[in-house]
């Protein structure tokens, strides 16, 4: 495998943390070695890459261009690029093979990965990517003010691309209904609608709560008139609050004491599970179970809030700018629509190849039956069609299946960023057992010492998150 070898440092203060060229360039040959990659160009930048029109980088965009060279070995993908031009350089010639790996001290990325992190990691960490982020913030508060929803749209509905309004799923709205109603007779708890109507209980907890079915829809803590159809009445919706408050007000005292993070902790010293116990006053504390009888963590008790405290701060790393994924998941997808258009292409000349065989088959039939050709130059023939026929018609099965699967990679980045935002921010009012299901889904491997979480570890696929830039906080992405 052939490479080059790019460092680079700015004098600027954005690179002040960042190693020197030397150190990279140390680190990043040992890596070399390591990997069995051959190093034959090695460029030394000393510039910021803000703005396109590095000569280095250029140069050695040039020297991929003759196709020589397997990939690049570079300390960390900002290196690489920090302006949307550059970023998208290398982008596409990993996309399109021209590279076949980028090299970093830690990470391989391939043609294959997904392209919505490695923007992020791509040094789009910069005012383009901020501007576009306020400017989506801007029109996401104009179109409120019109009573135009811009997320996606909530359960019951679907957003029509060619009207950009919300559309109602007649299915969906069904179940919202009846849930408001049934929950509003007073007759059914949370529980029991889960069971009829076979939906997450989080999910039913969410809808009842949500005035945007009666058409009020809410957004950080405003409130804006929708102009989508509403699904069920304001009357119905007061109704089904008032159960609401009734049961929270009567719920019955838990027989069974429920801890929070009961289950989910370790002892570090012994490896025995931790336990819980109530003390006067209130407070939850969790401490080693001692099962092997010689642990000197026993006495060390971790209180619930303390445990709260760290649960909390935990989740809060792995949540993302919703917007910011927005944009990324939106570049993305144009990014495979243009692809789509090329494989669309390709498409077509693989049919009008298709086509070409059909009439040669027909010609030679023709010859055949007028007897200008002989028997056994006809099935010659015959099989060589027919062979070429079949290649082709494969290589449009995998044309098709290509995008398909890309775009559903993309879905499902795009959800999993979602969908661990949704649990976080439920968590800090969540009740204990919701809790509970929370941190167990996102996280493991928690080990306590000494009345602290001394190592825990992030369920995949949030682990990639927990290691990707954070929180839409734009400085943070810049190395550290
Ligand atoms: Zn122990």
């Amino acid at each position: 495998m052939k490479a080059i070898l790019y460092c680079r440092k700015s004098s600027e203060s954005e690179d002040r943390q960042v190693m020197s060229l030397d150190a990279q360039e140390k680190e990043l040959r040992k890596v070399a070695q390591r990997d069995g990659i051959e190093i034959v160009e090695t460029y030394r930048e000393s510039m910021s890459a803000k703005a396109p029109s590095r000569p280095l980088f250029g140069e050695m965009v040039k020297e991929v261009a003759k196709g020589k060279i397997d990939g690049i070995l570079c300390w960390k993908l900002d290196r690489l690029a920090r302006n949307p031009i550059d970023a998208g350089t290398i982008s596409w010639m990993l996309q399109t093979n021209q590279i076949k790996f980028i090299q970093t001290h830690d990470r391989t990325y391939l043609p294959t990965d997904n392209v919505l992190l490695m923007y992020v990691e791509l040094g789009m960490s910069n005012q383009y990517v901020r501007d576009l982020s306020e400017n989506v913030k801007r029109g996401n508060r104009e179109k409120l003010r019109r009573g135009e929803w811009p997320n996606h749209a909530p359960y019951g509905y679907r957003n029509d691309k060619n009207t950009k309004t919300l559309k109602v799923i007649p299915s969906q709205a069904k179940v919202v209904k009846g849930l408001f109603e049934d929950y509003a007779s007073g007759h059914y708890s949370f529980s029991d609608l889960r069971k009829k109507y076979d939906l997450p209980k989080s999910t039913i907890e969410r809808i009842i709560k949500k005035t945007f079915y009666y058409g009020l829809m809410e957004r950080d803590g405003k409130f804006y008139k929708g102009i989508h159809t509403p699904i069920i009445s304001k009357e119905l919706y007061e109704r089904s609050q008032e159960v609401k408050k009734q049961v929270t007000v009567h719920r019955p005292r838990q027989e069974k004491l429920f801890f929070t993070y009961r289950g989910l902790m370790r002892c570090a010293v012994c490896g025995c599970q931790m336990t819980a116990t109530r003390k006067k006053g209130m407070y939850d504390y969790y401490y080693c179970t001692n099962g092997k009888g010689a642990c000197d963590q026993h006495k060390e008790y971790l209180n619930e809030s303390k445990a709260n405290e760290f649960f909390e701060k935990a989740l809060e790393n792995i949540k993302f700018d919703e917007e910011l994924v927005d944009i990324m998941y939106e570049a993305s997808l144009e990014k495979l629509q243009n692809s789509q258009d090329d494989n669309e292409q390709a498409f077509n000349d693989i049919k009008n190849q298709l086509e070409n065989l059909k009439r040669q088959e027909r010609k030679l039939l023709q010859s055949f039956t007028s007897e200008l050709i002989a028997e056994e130059l006809y099935k010659e023939e015959v099989a060589r069609i027919q062979k070429q026929k079949e290649n082709l018609e494969s290589e449009m099965q995998n044309y098709s299946q290509d995008t398909n699967t890309r775009l559903n990679t993309l879905e499902l980045t795009k959800s999993v960023f979602l969908e661990g935002n949704k649990a976080i921010s439920e968590f800090r009012n969540a009740e204990p057992e919701q809790k509970h299901k929370i941190a167990q889904n996102l996280l493991w491997n928690l080990e306590v010492k000494d009345k602290n979480v001394l190592s825990y570890k992030y369920k995949s696929p949030y682990n990639i998150i927990a290691n990707a830039p954070k929180n839409g906080d734009l400085q943070t992405m810049l190395p550290d």
